[in-house]
């Protein structure tokens, strides 16, 4: 164990109200579909890509269409499983400590790793509900993947025809400002904030950090690359995640 992760054991083991923010650094290990590598999604389908920002999802149906058969045939989002980075979270949560956590990740792996979801605010949503952009319809990404499996290369919202899409936040599309307020009361109310895997350079939510740290509590990053918030952090952990939470969080 380094000194960093156990001064960090004891500042969490000391920690009453705990905030853990994550981003995609902590599902890695889950097996992620890589978009950007050289045989990344995006890279071998450019046109998928396009499906990830909202003007484009909306203004050309192909789009759709492709994002659609993608899903379908299991290359976006499947088979991906929690890992032990997800499972050393549990802890916090058993010890009553745990008083929200924010994730990025569209995944649910905190969710099926045995995080209560009333605990927890996807601030970019997520790939396991599809939602209608124009009426309050929202159903599992299931029912709408059964439809396009029966022949729908496009299903329209069964409410208003409006046009279906992931319950994700694209590029282009604002934040649910009850998730944002959430995220920010939590900030205001934690003793010690653990930021995982997350670069810390997506806004407005990576500003809960110095938020947190300004009403007095204490930070721990956790990250594989340096991140804009180093300097202000009590201490920062680098590592392969999955090895070093169990360490700094215990059981
Ligand atoms: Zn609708």
């Amino acid at each position: 164990m380094t000194d960093s992760v156990a001064r960090g054991r004891i500042l969490i083991a000391g920690a009453s109200t705990i905030v853990v923010l994550t981003g995609a650094g902590i599902s890695t290990d889950s097996g992620l579909p890589d978009f950007r590598g050289p045989n990344g999604l995006w890279t071998k389908n450019p046109e998928a890509e396009k499906a990830s920002d909202i003007r484009h999802y909306v203004g050309d149906p192909e789009v759709r269409r492709q994002n659609w058969a993608l899903r379908a045939e299991g290359r976006l989002w499947a088979n991906v499983e929690p890992n032990d980075g997800h499972r050393a979270l549990l802890p916090l949560q058993r010890r009553g400590v745990l008083h929200t956590l924010v994730t990025q990740n569209v995944d649910e792996l905190h969710q099926r790793a045995g995080i209560d979801p009333d605990r927890i605010v996807e601030i970019h949503g997520t790939t396991r509900k599809a939602g209608c952009l124009e009426c309050d319809y929202r159903t599992d990404m299931k029912a709408v993947l059964d439809r396009v499996r029966s022949g729908e290369p496009d299903p329209a919202c069964p409410e208003c025809g409006g046009i279906l899409k992931s319950a994700t936040i694209s590029f282009g599309q604002a934040l649910v400002a009850a998730d944002l307020a959430r995220a920010q009361q939590a900030a205001d109310e934690c003793d010690l904030l653990l930021a995982i895997g997350t670069s810390l350079t997506v806004n407005p939510i990576a500003t809960i950090v110095p938020r947190a740290r300004r009403n007095g509590a204490s930070l721990i990053i956790v990250n594989g690359e340096p991140t804009p918030f180093d300097m202000i952090a009590d201490e920062t952990v680098g590592g392969s995640i999955s090895e070093v939470l169990p360490e700094l969080i215990g059981t």
